[in-house]
C-alpha cells in the first residue's frame, strides 16, 4: 500500500465556463451548473496558468462549457503559451467568429478537439438541441486547417448513433483531422438520468469494435482513432483519469479543483478553491485529492490484486453511481461483487425504447 508524494501532474483541465449554447443529455458538466457570476476572472485563471506550470504541469485544456463564450480566452492561451505549456482548445465549435480561431492559432493555442453529436445533420442537432450546430461546426474544422492547427474530432457515441460509426469516421476524414476519439458516453451526471435513451446494445458495441478495427487497417497514417470498450460492457475497468490524482487535475469556472470532472458527484469530499490555496498545495495535500490516491483505500478484492497499481481500481465516480459507495471496487469488473447488477443493469437499459432526451439545462431538465 503507498501513500507517497505524488509526481507533478501532467496536464491541467481549466473549465472556464458551464455556460455553452448546446445541450447535450450525456454533458460531463455537473447537474447543478455554474453561471457566469461564479466564474474565475482573467487575472485569477493567469494566477492558475503561472501556478500550473510552476507545478510542472506540461499541457492545458481549455474546457467548459463552450470555453469561447469566453471573451478572454485569447488573452488566457497567449498567457499559457508564455508560461511554456502546450494549449489545446475543447469546443463545440458553434461559436467562432471569422478569425478568431486564426487569431487564436497567432496567440500561440497549438490544438483544436472538436465535438460531433453524430455525422447527420438531423440527428447531430437534435443530439446537441440547436438548430444550425452543424454547418457551424464544419465551418470550424476549415477555419481550424486554414489556420495550420492539428485537429481532433471527439464523437460521443451511443445507441441513438453508433449505426452511424462508419459515416463519423468518414467525417472526420473528410475534415483532414489527425484523430478521432470515439467515446462512449460515461453514465454519471446528465447521462446517468439520460442512461434509458443512450445505452447502446451489445449487438452495436460488437459491429462498432469490428467497424473500428476495419478502419484503422484502412486508414493507417492518415487517421489514428482512438476507441476502448465502454465500461459496461467491459470484464475490467479502465484507469480512470490514469488514476485518481495521480496525473491530471481539474479546475471548474469558480475554481474548485478537481481530481476529475465528475468529483462533484461524490458526497462528502472537500475540495479546495484556487481563491485559498496554491495549486501546489492542493495537489500535493487536498483532502479529495487523497481520499482515493494510491492503493491504501482500497476495499477487497482490489488490496490484494496484482491489477491494483494498474488500473487503480478503476473509477470512484461509477463506483458510487452503481453501487452506492464511491470506495466499492468498480463494479465494471468481473471480479467486483456487483458485477454481474452491471451486466443485468446494462442489458435492461439497452433493451428500452426510449428515444427522448432530458436535455442539459441550467434550472431544471427539459424533456425533447
Ligand atoms: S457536452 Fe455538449 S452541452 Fe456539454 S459542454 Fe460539450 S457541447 Fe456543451
Ligand atoms: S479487483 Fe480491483 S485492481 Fe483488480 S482488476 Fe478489479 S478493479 Fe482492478
Amino acid at each position: 500500500m503507498s501513500r507517497t508524494v505524488p509526481e507533478p501532474p501532467l496536464a491541467l483541465l481549466a473549465e472556464l465556463t458551464h455556460r455553452c449554447p448546446l445541450q447535450c443529455p450525456y454533458c460531463s458538466n455537473p447537474l447543478a451548473l455554474l453561471s457566469s457570476r461564479d466564474e474565475l476572472s482573467t487575472s485569477d485563471w493567469k494566477r492558475v496558468i503561472d501556478e500550473a506550470a510552476a507545478l510542472g504541469v506540461l499541457q492545458i485544456h481549455f474546457s467548459g462549457g463552450e470555453p469561447m463564450v469566453r471573451r478572454d480566452l485569447e488573452d488566457l492561451v497567449g498567457h499559457a503559451r508564455a508560461a511554456g505549456l502546450y494549449s489545446n482548445l475543447i469546443t463545440s465549435g458553434v461559436l467562432s467568429s471569422p478569425g478568431r480561431l486564426a487569431a487564436l492559432a497567432r496567440g500561440g493555442l497549438d490544438h483544436v478537439q472538436l465535438s460531433f453529436q453524430d455525422a447527420e445533420t438531423g440527428s447531430a442537432e437534435r443530439i446537441g438541441h440547436l438548430h444550425g450546430a452543424q454547418a457551424k461546426k464544419l465551418a470550424f474544422a476549415r477555419d481550424a486547417r486554414e489556420a495550420g492547427l492539428p485537429l481532433t474530432v471527439n464523437a460521443v457515441v451511443h445507441r441513438q448513433n453508433l449505426d452511424r460509426l462508419e459515416a463519423i469516421i468518414d467525417l472526420a476524414l473528410s475534415l483532414e483531422a489527425g484523430r478521432l476519439e470515439i467515446a462512449h458516453v460515461q453514465y454519471y451526471g446528465w447521462a446517468l438520468i439520460n442512461r434509458e435513451a443512450l445505452m447502446p446494445t451489445r449487438a452495436q458495441i460488437e459491429a462498432a469494435a469490428a467497424t473500428v478495427e476495419r478502419a484503422r487497417a484502412r486508414l493507417k497514417g492518415r487517421l489514428v482513432i482512438d476507441h476502448v470498450t465502454p465500461d459496461y460492457f467491459a470484464q475490467r475497468p479502465k484507469a480512470c483519469m490514469g488514476g485518481w490524482a495521480r496525473r491530471f487535475l481539474n479546475v471548474a469556472p469558480d475554481g474548485q479543483v478537481l481530481p476529475c470532472h465528475a468529483a462533484q458527484t461524490i458526497p462528502g469530499l472537500i475540495f479546495d478553491n484556487v481563491m485559498d490555496r496554491t495549486l501546489a498545495e492542493i495537489w500535493r495535500a487536498s483532502a479529495a485529492f487523497e481520499a482515493f490516491r494510491g492503493t491504501a483505500w482500497m476495499p477487497e478484492p482490489c488490496r490484494s490484486c496484482d491489477q491494483r497499481e494498474i488500473d487503480w481500481g478503476g473509477c470512484r465516480c461509477q463506483a458510487l453511481a452503481l453501487t452506492g459507495r464511491a470506495d466499492n471496487t468498480d463494479p465494471v469488473c468481473i471480479l467486483s461483487p456487483d458485477h454481474e447488477a452491471v451486466v443485468q443493469l446494462a442489458e435492461t437499459a439497452s433493451a428500452s425504447r426510449s428515444e427522448s432526451f432530458s436535455y442539459r439545462r441550467y434550472l431544471r431538465p427539459a424533456n425533447s
